[in-house]
């Protein structure tokens, strides 16, 4: 098995997910992973998709080393976290961004002080210059004493966004970053992905179940039951939904 080096493709790998499974206790033992090898290289933008319950929160969660796999095992950068206990596990979790369909912004504080707190708490110098260049980059360039109550829905996830880019990591994970966004506002923050992918080289893996939204990505890997079932590349959001369909009714 494909655990270091570079991928198909020849790029480094940031990401290298293998052979995870994990059952949550309780609800009759369901395996929310069953064996899932995937690895996602520098630079690229890859859609997890699925029907709903089919894992790919829990692969996302995972594979951000926000939860522990069963057996597996999950390299970031090629360093294995599954075996890191804290305070380790909290510095390679720091080399993760995370965009969540909710935003998770901490109200109290205004949009500036939002995007800094992850190197806050780190207790890492914020850079404050790549700070106003994100702002800049996510459109909020005026906003940055706001509080979140003060922003739209879009606003508040490009906060999130921006957020997650601030800290430099080296992997956004977004899990359904456009669900609770409407059709244009979804589709803003879509670019903003795809333009730090090819202006910043930022990786990018995002859940979704749009074929609309997975059409802004390189690649997307189909998740049913647990398992990955196929993957497609140039993707057009015709294609993703054919496949989708084939994995729902299988
Ligand atoms: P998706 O994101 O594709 O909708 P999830 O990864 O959230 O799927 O869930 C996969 C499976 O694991 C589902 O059967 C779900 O009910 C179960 N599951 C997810 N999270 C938990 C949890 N915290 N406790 C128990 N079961 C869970
Ligand atoms: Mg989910």
């Amino acid at each position: 098995m494909r655990n270091s080096g570079t991928t198909s493709a020849g790029r480094r790998p940031v990401v290298e997910v293998i052979d995870v499974t994990k059952t949550y206790p309780g609800g009759g033992g369901v395996r929310a992973l069953d064996g899932v090898s995937v690895a996602f290289e520098a630079g690229s933008f890859c859609a997890v998709m699925g029907p709903s319950g089919s894992g790919k929160s829990t692969l996302l969660h995972c594979a951000a080393g926000l939860d522990r796999p069963d057996s597996g095992r999950v390299l970031l950068t090629g360093q294995d976290i599954g075996g890191l206990r804290e305070p380790q596990l909290t510095q390679a979790r720091r080399r993760v961004g995370f965009v969540f369909q909710s935003y998770n912004l901490l109200d109290a504080l205004s949009v500036w002080h939002n995007i800094l707190l992850p190197q806050r708490l780190a207790g890492t110098r914020p850079d404050r210059d790549w700070a106003r260049e994100v702002i800049r980059r996510v459109g909020l360039t005026g906003r940055e004493n706001d509080r979140p109550g003060q922003l739209s829905g879009g606003q508040r996830q490009r906060v999130a966004l921006g957020r997650a880019l601030a800290s430099r990591p080296e992997v956004i994970f977004a899990d359904e970053p456009t669900g609770a966004l409407d059709l244009s506002t979804g589709r803003e923050v879509l670019g903003l992905l795809r333009e730090a992918v090819d202006t910043t080289g930022t990786t990018i893996v995002m859940v979704t179940h749009d074929p609309a939204a997975a059409a802004w990505a390189d690649r997307a890997v189909f998740l049913a039951d647990g398992r990955i079932v196929t993957e497609l590349a140039d993707l057009t959001a015709e294609k993703v939904a054919a496949q989708m369909m084939a994995v729902t009714v299988q």
